[in-house]
């Protein structure tokens, strides 16, 4: 089934939007004043307290028994990267994405809260945080949350903590700056085409792909670069700005990522037919410049990447419909909610922020994210028989 394109919906300007949750049911959240956060206190065992001190940049490489203590999960896959939203509200109703009647489903919790729990998970080997949504530059309190996450240190590694983003764009020109001096290391930025009226037509909101350009390079001017730009490919409806992705990955010096889409959406869209695989986009990108590989940065890097043959632009393809990565995958998510979840095909959330408000202490939560941890989904299923959808949709988890 092919998506069609709806007319361009004059609605609020969505700069306006971010104070007023959208569904009209989130509670009236309490300015939080967060209390400075140390760097990443041990709390998994005695010993492993006695090792680290504040002052102490993650656990000794000598340090007895040191891998053990990683968080992994029951295929042994060590869980490393933690995605973070921090609103359901989005000011974006992408229509492959949003049915564009709902607004946010879920209530988002205090800056403190989410602090905790993350100070607890790089604790235990998270050694990136991606802060997502939802779109997380509405949320406030996402510059504090942000210096707080700065000050965290990886337990297991001396290098220091991966901060990225995923955003929208569309408010990033204003926030760049700030983001890049709270401490932000990289952002991804999400584009499904470089035709301003497509974009539109795509994203709902008029004159949404000058916003968001110039967000990018204006994230680019902070020093956020290079900036990631992601295109979700779907067939009959976006593939015909490949090559022109190609140009503006040239023109602009950012990196574009195709990925392939996933049956994730609020509504019903989804068939294989729209995917638009790997080997095709390769093909197509082909025949604007012959392509040259590039090496992965890290094992559980998730796009195959690509330059062309003078060295100018890059280009990556995420192809997790027609060659699944998930034997390498490495994340653990927790929505603007607090639930856990463990794959972004999960039938069920892990409610960490009713443990949480209970008044579990750090060592119970770890004893909890742990077992929980352990039945992290071996793969998703995605196109086989009886393939079930997952339990909330992209927008709802935080991509
Ligand atoms: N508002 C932010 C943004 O636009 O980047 C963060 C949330 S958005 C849901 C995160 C990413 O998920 C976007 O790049 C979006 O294109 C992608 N996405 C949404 N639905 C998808 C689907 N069904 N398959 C693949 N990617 C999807």
């Amino acid at each position: 089934m092919a998506l069609t394109l709806p007319p361009i919906v004059q609605r609020e300007d969505p700069e306006e939007v971010p104070e007023i949750p959208d569904s009209g049911s989130l509670p009236e959240l309490p300015m939080v004043v967060t209390p400075p956060v140390p760097t990443a206190q041990p709390m998994t065992a005695p010993r492993l307290r006695r090792a680290l001190s504040p002052e102490t940049f993650g656990l000794p490489e000598n340090f007895p028994g040191r891998e053990d203590l990683r968080l992994r999960d029951g295929h042994g896959r060590a869980l490393t990267d933690l995605r973070l939203s921090v609103t359901d509200r989005c000011n974006y109703r992408c229509v492959y994405c949003r049915t564009g009647s709902e607004g946010a489903q879920f209530t988002e919790l205090p800056i403190a809260h989410y602090l905790r729990m993350l100070r607890i998970f790089v604790s235990l080997g998270v050694e990136k945080v991606r802060l997502t949504g939802g779109e997380p530059l509405l949320r406030h309190g996402l510059l504090d949350l942000i210096q707080e996450i700065a000050r965290l240190r990886p337990a297991f590694s001396s290098a220091p903590l991966d901060i990225a983003i995923t955003s929208n764009g569309h408010l990033l020109a204003a926030m760049a700056k700030d983001l890049k001096r709270a401490g932000l290391n990289r952002i991804t930025v999400s584009m499904d085409a470089v035709d301003a009226e497509t974009f539109s037509r795509i994203t709902r909101i008029p004159n949404s792909f000058e916003r968001v350009r110039d967000g990018i390079r204006a994230a680019q001017d902070a020093g956020l670069g290079p900036v990631k730009v992601n295109c979700v490919l779907l067939r009959g409806f976006n593939d015909s700005q490949i090559e022109a992705f190609a140009e503006f990955s040239r023109r602009e010096q950012v990196i574009v990522r195709f990925i392939e889409f996933m049956p994730l959406e609020e509504g019903r869209s989804w068939s294989p037919q729209m995917v638009v695989p790997m080997r095709e986009i390769l093909n197509r990108l082909s025949a604007v410049r012959p392509l040259v590989a590039m090496p992965a940065n890290h094992a559980s890097e998730t796009a195959r990447r690509f330059t062309f043959d003078d060295g100018v632009g890059e280009i990556g393809i995420i192809a997790p419909v027609s060659e699944a990565f998930c034997g390498q995958c490495s994340r653990v998510r927790i929505t603007s909610d607090g639930k856990l979840r463990t794959c972004l095909f999960s039938q069920q959330d892990h409610d960490l922020i009713g443990l949480m408000l209970r008044g579990a202490t750090d060592d119970e939560m770890i004893s909890w994210i742990r077992r929980v941890v352990q039945r992290k989904e071996a793969r998703h299923h995605i196109g086989e028989p009886g393939f079930l959808k997952p339990s909330r949709s992209m927008v709802h988890i935080g991509g």
